[in-house]
């Protein structure tokens, strides 16, 4: 695998968010919105359980790169 388009899936089993690491332009909006949820330091750096299917789909949708999705 290409290293530099890592594609990851996270689930809370209502919701999967997808994120590809290459089109991430680390704008650090998805930490800015909903920081419980996104912890860039971390491994899984997306905690599913730390929020809301609601909330956790409106950060998403903030995300400029496209590089965060929701199946
Ligand atoms: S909001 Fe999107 S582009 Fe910005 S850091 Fe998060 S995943 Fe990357």
């Amino acid at each position: 695998m290409d290293k530099n388009n890592i594609k990851k899936e996270y689930s809370n089993g209502e919701i999967t968010v997808i994120w590809q690491s290459g089109k991430c332009i680390h704008s650090g909006n998805c930490v800015r919105n909903l920081h419980q949820v996104f912890k860039p330091k971390e491994q899984p750096w997306i905690k599913m359980e730390a929020a809301s299917s609601e909330e956790i789909v409106n950060a998403v949708a903030k995300c400029p790169s496209g590089a965060l999705s929701i199946k």
